[in-house]
């Protein structure tokens, strides 16, 4: 143990300090009184700290976000968060037909993003090529230093082995199968890398940052083109033993429903995913018809579209009361890119749940249309990345605390 006197005295500084750097990583934001409700730090403590990190630079003023979210009388207490030269993090979201990247600072702020069209299922290798590309690209376009960056969530629609850095082999994603994400993008990015199931991440997101901010038990669900879930129990993330959990775009509907890509019959998501959807109005409006027509459509009243809208509603209800029942969670929150529907779905989803769901449980449940629309999953790997990170403290503060802090690249995380 370390000799009582000034130097112990430092080290508890050091390790409250460290706590306070800590705290805002993984917050993004916290006003003085929520860093010490979180530390457990004298009010006074904190403010002396604090005073010591804003001269050093690595902790600065954060504007509130103007949604709201500030108190609705009086002065809102002062935000702190990390300046940018404490870190970046950059977020990568593989989505069945398009890769999204992005690259914020700590306090969750991006500062550059970018899309791109392509069939992610098919080809991991020409996937992670394009989100190599677009990595360079938001560096490039933030104007930032690559050195600076901390490290990288990454999101893929498929069961996840969060442990090994993989997809969990079976006929969900074929064209992953032996391939190590993780692993491979740790190596070319030089960062570590973290990898999850996007609807996991979408889930992240918006208790973080949309919809759900606050909730301890809720429920993500995400109808795209395919259907997935990201399950928050007691304010986490609920991965299960294996990392697969919130798989509900695979649970039976119909037995005698239409063969699934993972070898089952009837799956929700081939009863009432944006696949299912675009099948049910190819007789009537085309071959050619994509999720974006189907959601003009919608919008213009449509009665065709809304119709085949209106029932996924319902058969998607009716899976998502049994996690009701099961789980008990006080918010189900819809996103992907079929939530743009609005009401057309979540009506007939409510009601569903209303029907299927114990009167309890379908009483506590709020069921809401996520706000970070397709946004949701790239802000969950950034959100992921930030939480996963270390923020080193500066040796001496009062120093030039940007030449301090250290990086730690080109390790993989597991
Ligand atoms: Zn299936």
């Amino acid at each position: 143990m370390s000799p009582v006197g000034s130097g112990s005295l430092e080290s508890l500084r050091e390790r409250n300090r460290r706590e306070l750097l800590d705290t805002l990583r993984r917050r993004g934001s916290a006003s003085r009184a929520d860093l010490a409700r979180l530390t457990g730090l004298s009010r006074s403590t904190v403010s002396t700290l604090v005073s010591e990190l804003q001269a050093s630079g690595l902790v600065v003023d954060h504007e509130p976000p103007a949604d709201g979210r500030a108190p609705q009388q009086g002065r809102p207490p002062t935000l702190l968060t990390l300046d940018r030269s404490a870190g970046l993090v950059l977020g990568i979201d593989f989505g069945h037909e398009h890769v999204h990247v992005a690259i914020a600072d700590l306090s969750r702020t991006i500062l550059a993003e970018r899309t791109h069209a392509l069939d992610v299922d098919k080809s991991a290798a020409g996937a992670l090529d394009v989100a190599v590309r677009l990595a360079d690209e938001v560096i490039a376009a933030a104007n930032v230093d690559a050195d600076r960056i901390l490290g990288a969530g990454v999101g893929l629609s498929g069961p996840i082995d969060v442990s090994a850095g993989t997809v969990h082999t079976g006929k969900i994603l074929p064209g992953w199968a032996g391939v190590r994400p993780a692993d491979e993008l740790a190596a070319r990015l030089g960062l570590r890398v973290h990898l999850d199931n996007d609807a996991n991440l979408g889930a992240l997101a918006e208790v973080t940052l949309g919809a759900g901010i606050g909730a301890r038990d809720a429920m993500y669900l995400m109808v795209s083109g395919g259907v997935g879930a990201g399950l928050i129990l007691g304010g986490e993330l609920y991965r299960g033993s294996g990392g697969t959990a919130g798989e509900l775009g695979h649970v039976l509907v119909d037995e005698s429903g239409p063969i699934c890509r993972c070898g089952n019959r009837g799956c929700l998501e081939m009863m009432a995913g944006g696949r299912a959807i675009l099948a049910l109005l190819r007789s009537s409006h085309g071959d050619d018809i994509t999720l974006d027509d189907v959601m003009a459509l919608v919008a213009d009243g449509d009665s065709g579209a809304r119709r085949a809208i209106a029932d996924a509603g319902r058969i998607l209800g009716r899976s998502v009361a049994a996690i009701v029942n099961a789980f008990n969670p006080e918010l189900v929150i819809v996103g992907g890119a079929i939530s743009a529907a609005g009401d057309v779905l979540l009506d007939p989803l409510q009601e569903a749940v209303h029907r299927y769901a114990i009167p309890s449980a379908a009483a506590d449940v709020r069921i809401t249309r996520g706000v970070l629309g397709d946004r949701a999953e790239v802000l969950g790997a950034l959100e992921l990345a930030a939480r996963q990170s270390d923020v080193a403290v500066p040796s001496a503060i009062g120093g030039s605390a940007t030449t301090a802090v250290k990086q730690q690249r080109g390790e993989a995380h597991r």
